[in-house]
């Protein structure tokens, strides 16, 4: 496990720093890249005020009609040939939706990629890339433990004809067959907050695609493309959205892979709705400071768990960020009964404070054996810090937490 106690007195660099993130030299090497910030508000819209609005419009469009079926078919052509987005109007619903390919613009460019593509879920997501490896024969996958409990189910049931090789990082590169056609990791990983070092295990990957899970850190913390993965997954459903309205998952990757998960996303239909698709890119404008004030709350929460006769243990990233997990001496249970401030429920990265008990609900359908053995004990709760006041969170914990015993 590569988890750590948290002390208190080592918080990484993510929390509460305030600053703009650079994105680094433009690709020419000339003009100077916006940063993540200015990105966040301005990607996707780069186009709105020639068309005299400010507001993004919602296209709720199914169809779009065209006199010319001849230029229709060309179209459609080309999407069947290499999954390109259609020039000029989308055909049908499923081949793409304007409102929808602004947040998969503005997502791509957060994470550093040349392109990005939406789901209905976080599961379709991760679906839509099995699939495209399946497809090509490509069934073996390796995966790193643990990973959302859902994720871990859908590999290990085997649900869409995968086969998966549990393995710690150092031992992926021994793992790899000829039919292997990904590498499954989470960084930090839900809900121990176990971390990895992507650019080791992108190397191990050799030419197998690496699939970073980006969900916990969000592109604020950490881009994995830049470290050498080939896919960056989100459920968008969390951070992206940000305010537990939204169900949604997205890949960020190149444009040949974005190609192929176009087309299994047209030919099995997991597509994002247009609302979801305007509401994540009205998140995506907060993002980094709602994730730098939830971050710093959450800094600020684990010294005092880290400090309480309660808890056990606490896990908190090097790399920062708003989700915490701990472990108490006495029933998790009565801590979820417990609470009033905080929200009892599962999900993650909302406005308001939610906390859960994995064993109980996010990872329930992972075998006990397999879920312990990854680290997630039956006494670990997982706190996902919001944005109210810190006071008012520590006085709702602390009352949950229970009478103080002594020890
Ligand atoms: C929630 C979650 C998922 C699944 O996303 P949905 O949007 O719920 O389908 C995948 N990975 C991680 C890390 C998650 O937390």
């Amino acid at each position: 496990m590569r988890t750590r106690t948290g002390t208190g007195t080592d918080l990484g660099t993510g929390a509460g720093t305030g600053t703009g993130t650079d994105l680094g030299a433009g690709a020419g090497g000339g003009a100077r890249r916006r940063s993540l910030d200015t990105e966040a508000v301005h990607a996707g819209r780069d186009d709105l005020a020639r068309q005299g609005l400010h507001a993004p419009p919602i296209d709720l469009s199914t169809t779009y009609p065209s006199y010319d079926s001849r230029a229709e078919a060309a179209r459609i052509d080309a999407f069947a040939t290499d999954g390109a987005e259609p020039d000029g109007p989308p055909v049908y619903g499923r081949l793409g939706n304007p409102t929808v390919a602004r947040f998969e613009t503005a997502l791509a460019r957060l994470e550093g990629t040349q392109s990005a593509v939406a789901f209905a879920s976080g599961m379709a997501a991760l679906s839509a890339v099995l699939l495209v490896r399946g497809a090509m024969g490509l069934r073996h996958v390796v995966a790193v433990r643990p990973l959302y409990g859902c994720s871990d189910h859908l590999l290990t049931a085997g649900l869409l004809g995968s086969e998966v090789t549990w393995v710690d990082p150092a031992g992926i590169a021994d793992a790899l067959r000829p039919d292997t056609g990904l590498v499954l990791v989470e960084s930090p990983a839900n809900p121990t907050l176990a971390e990895l070092d992507l650019r080791a295990i992108a190397h191990s990957c050799g030419s197998v695609p690496l699939l970073a899970d980006n969900t916990f850190a969000t592109p604020v913390l950490q881009r994995p493309a830049e470290q050498g993965a080939r896919l960056v997954l989100h459920s968008a459903t969390k951070y992206l959205g940000g305010h537990g309205d939204v169900m949604a998952g997205v890949v960020a990757c190149d444009e040949e892979f974005a190609g192929r998960l176009r087309q299994v996303r047209f030919a099995t239909g997991g597509v994002l709705h247009p609302l979801a698709g305007y509401l994540l890119l009205r998140g995506l404008s907060t993002l980094p400071v709602r994730v730098r004030a939830a971050s710093a709350t959450a800094a600020e929460l684990v010294r005092r768990l880290a400090a309480d006769p309660r808890v056990a243990r606490v896990h908190y990233p090097r790399l920062g960020g708003a989700m915490v997990a701990f472990e108490v001496h006495g029933d998790p249970h009565e801590v979820i009964a417990g609470v009033r401030l905080v929200t009892p429920a599962v999900s993650l990265g909302s406005v308001d404070t939610l906390i859960q008990h994995p064993a109980s609900i996010s990872h329930r359908i992972v075998a006990a054996g397999d879920r312990r053995g990854s680290g997630v004990g039956d006494r670990l709760l997982r706190l996902s810090v919001g944005l109210e006041d810190v006071e008012d969170l520590w006085q709702d914990l602390d009352a949950a937490l229970g009478a103080r015993r002594p020890r």
